[in-house]
């Protein structure tokens, strides 16, 4: 397919290829809508196999931050930047300013910072160059560790979660089997533990486990494969995407899907109607790990984080909603929250049409 038809396909305004010989920067970035507002999404800097598979990544993800912002009720669009490069060997400093310069270059329309491969550290560099950059260390403005507001999202969809199944949001004695005890999956497990709940956990680095033992009381440890089928109320993949396909979910024993994991779902539309199929409720990743891009969209508005609390509780409301329309439509979660997310840029294309009085549009 060529470069405008990928572009149909999936619905983007805008791709931009950047170049800069001296300090080898190879980058793209994808503006998928901006029918909320300016586009905002990570940089992902990999080894790409080809530029087929770098447009194909980008596109990927960037219309994954359009339905990811638009769900979370943040006034921004979906867009993503990708540098094509070995991020243990090719990054220098100057390769993140030359990358500032082009993204100051967009003049707004497009906002980034971190992603796999690239660190805080790195956008303190590109920052130097553009006033469209995010997600810095809290001593150059950012607002700090994404991974606690993200996971307070997911004790939030944990929550409502437990609201539709059991009709109350007491987790005492509910057992949880979490995969990845990471930065995201570390706090949701101490969360659980402190409401009384029991955790059975897996981690393919055993430090990460220990390091969270002693605050987690009576912590279950299991194989990195068994946890798929660990007998629990609530299955929480906080490691990897792909962890809901055609192996596992005949597998799993439990009630619902809730975690932070990127894509969870190997085929979104297959997936998630088997999940459905099989009554296990599956909580939409890309509602309840909003918390991250929630604190860090917030930034643009001065970084206010009782502004951020406010927003990432209310995953819970939104969830249930998602929840009530996947009952009422009979359709998958994953088909529901879309569905929610398509309605709303309607809504918010809609009203955009009304005239603000100036001659040029905001
Ligand atoms: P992390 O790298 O700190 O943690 C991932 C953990 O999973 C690590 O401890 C790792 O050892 C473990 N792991 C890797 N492969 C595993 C396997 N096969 N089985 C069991 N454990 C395995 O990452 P994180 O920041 O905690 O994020 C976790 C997930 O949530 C990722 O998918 C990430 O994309 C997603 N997410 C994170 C944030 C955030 O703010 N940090 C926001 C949105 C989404």
């Amino acid at each position: 397919m060529g470069i405008f038809e990928q572009m149909r396909a999936y619905g983007h305004e805008q791709v931009i290829f950047f170049q800069h010989k001296a300090t080898g920067l190879k980058s793209i970035v994808a503006i998928h809508d901006t029918t909320a507002g300016p586009a905002l999404g990570g940089c992902r800097m990999r080894p790409y196999a080809s530029e087929e598979e770098m447009l194909l990544d980008v596109l990927r993800l960037s219309r994954g931050m359009t339905y990811k912002c638009a769900i979370a009720d943040v006034d921004n669009g979906g867009g993503k930047c990708v540098i094509w490069g070995d991020p243990n060997t090719d990054k220098t400093p100057e390769m993140f300013r030359a990358l500032g310069r082009f993204v100051e270059g967009l003049g707004g329309r497009f906002y980034t910072g971190t992603d796999v491969g690239t660190y805080p550290q790195d956008f303190v560099h590109a920052k130097r160059e553009s006033s469209y950059i995010v997600g810095v260390p809290v001593e150059y403005g950012g607002s700090g560790d994404s991974s606690v507001p993200t996971a307070f999202g997911v004790m939030q969809g944990i929550r409502a979660t437990a609201k539709k199944l059991w009709g109350q949001t007491d987790l005492q004695g509910r057992t949880f089997a979490i995969q990845g005890l990471g930065k995201v999956g570390a706090k949701v497990a101490v969360s659980l533990a402190e409401e009384g709940a029991h955790v059975i956990a897996t981690d393919v680095v055993a430090d990460n486990i220990e390091r969270v033992r002693s605050r987690v009381p009576g912590l279950e440890v299991v194989g990195a494969d068994a946890i798929f089928s660990v007998e629990c109320d609530i299955f929480v993949p906080c490691a990897l995407g792909a962890v809901l396909n055609d192996h596992t979910i005949p597998r799993l024993r439990c009630r619902a899907v809730v975690g932070s994991a990127n894509n969870q779902l190997e085929d979104e539309e297959r997936h998630g109607a088997m999940l459905q199929q099989r009554g296990i409720l599956y909580a939409p990743d890309y509602l309840v790990n909003a918390g991250g891009l929630i604190q860090v969209a917030d930034e643009l508005h001065g970084a206010n984080p009782e502004r951020v609390l406010a927003k990432t509780t209310a995953i819970y409301d939104i969830l249930l909603r998602v929840y009530d329309l996947a009952v009422s439509r009979g359709i998958p979660t994953s088909v529901a929250a879309n569905q929610l997310v398509e309605h709303r840029l309607q809504m918010v294309a809609d009203l955009k049409q009304i005239s603000v009085g100036s001659v040029k549009e905001a």
